[in-house]
């Protein structure tokens, strides 16, 4: 159930009976050749999927980062959800997990999840297991739908960055060194490869949101 194919009676309705949601938390941001909402449109996608199967619903995606995911936070709260599950598709955003516990200890009776999928325990077995050369713009964000139309991805594999030396670039630096803004690893695999990954996403999301809440 997507949240913006609702109205509020239908949200008050549904109140009455669960007090679950989904809330995709995104980026814009350079992602090679891949499309700058790559993050945004994988975890909203994923998050409409497992809200679908689990019959929750979605909140349109967070593309912004941190600051206005607290606020959207405590929407949610005010209007009576009381289990979020927060899917995060952006790796900058992983700080806004510390502050999950200081935003529960100011909202108490809440729950909140914050589950970055593609790194998820199962999920990222899977990457490995089809290529550990796998990063951010690299092919294991490459699906059907983060591609641009027309756009063809080059052949070769980029080398893996090296993280010690990134850490001590400014931006421009980091942008000579980065080049097409891989961080390493080949720009795309089989589609086939690509759905076994998001399948086994999907699953390892839909019972993170089924099972496991504190009472
Ligand atoms: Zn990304």
């Amino acid at each position: 159930m997507r949240i913006s194919e609702m109205n509020w009676m239908m949200v008050e309705e549904y109140l009455k009976r669960d007090d679950r949601c989904v809330l995709p938390l995104g980026s814009t941001e350079q992602h090679a050749y891949l499309s700058l909402s790559v993050d945004s449109i994988l975890a909203e996608r994923l998050a409409t999927e497992v809200a679908e199967q689990a019959g929750v619903p979605v909140f349109p995606v967070v593309a912004y980062g941190i600051t206005p995911y607290f606020r959207a936070l405590d929407a949610l709260a005010e209007h009576g959800f009381k289990r979020i599950l927060i899917v995060n598709g952006h790796g900058g955003n992983t700080p806004a997990q510390g502050l999950v516990g200081e935003w529960i200890a100011d909202h108490p009776g809440m729950r909140v999840k914050f589950h970055n999928w593609w790194n998820a325990p199962k999920t990222w077995a899977q990457v490995e297991a089809i290529d550990p050369v796998a990063s951010h713009a690299s092919w294991m964000e490459n699906f059907p739908w983060t591609r641009l139309e027309k756009v063809t991805m080059p052949s070769e594999q980029k080398p893996e960055v090296d993280m010690n030396h990134i850490r001590q670039l400014d931006p421009k630096a980091l942008r000579t060194y980065l080049k097409d803004g891989n961080w390493g690893g080949v720009y795309q695999r089989d589609d086939e490869e690509m759905m076994k990954i998001w399948r086994i996403a999907v699953q390892e999301t839909v019972e993170l949101l089924n099972n496991g809440w504190a009472k």
